[in-house]
């Protein structure tokens, strides 16, 4: 890849946008940073990443082939920020956004949207995602899966 070449989250170029998180040079500031560096680990097949950045305690239930497949299986055309807010509460927020994307196991070149509201979760100064597709084995009164110390019903248990 070029160093000029274009973020896929349509921020300016990658080497100034996604990819010194993708490196671990530097942190999400926002959530909405995160998300877009997310989008960019998608297009970009940085299968790491997006285990690293999912909430602490989801990161051993998630199935890593799949996550690989579903990046590679699609191109990855734009990511359409709709909302963030910031500030759902002290450690959660909130992005809406849109994922345009190819199917390239499909003959014909047909758009799919894949539109989502996004949770995520502060923990120590760095910003998770909050998977809300997991089966979770976490009961209500066990401490929550962000690391927080929390109960998990008065945590996380709100937004996935
Ligand atoms: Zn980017
Ligand atoms: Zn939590």
């Amino acid at each position: 890849m070029s160093l000029l070449q274009d973020c896929p989250c349509g921020q300016g170029q990658y080497a100034n946008c996604c990819q010194p998180l993708h490196l671990r040079l530097k942190i999400a500031n926002t959530a909405e940073q995160l998300m877009r560096s997310r989008y960019s680990a998608f297009a970009l097949q940085q299968i790491d990443y997006i285990l690293q950045t999912t909430a602490l305690g989801q990161q051993t239930a998630l199935d890593r082939d799949a996550i690989a497949d579903w990046s590679q299986s699609n191109d990855w055309l734009k990511l359409e920020v709709i909302q963030h807010q910031p500030k759902v509460d002290k450690t959660h927020a909130l992005v809406e956004f849109k994922a345009h994307y190819c199917d390239k196991n499909q003959d014909e070149k047909q758009q799919h949207i894949h539109h989502e509201i996004s949770h995520f979760v502060l923990h120590q100064q760095q910003w998770y995602f909050l998977d809300p597709t997991l089966d979770m084995q976490v009961t209500m009164k066990q401490s929550c899966i962000c690391g927080s110390g929390k109960k998990f019903k008065q945590c996380c248990a709100q937004f996935i």
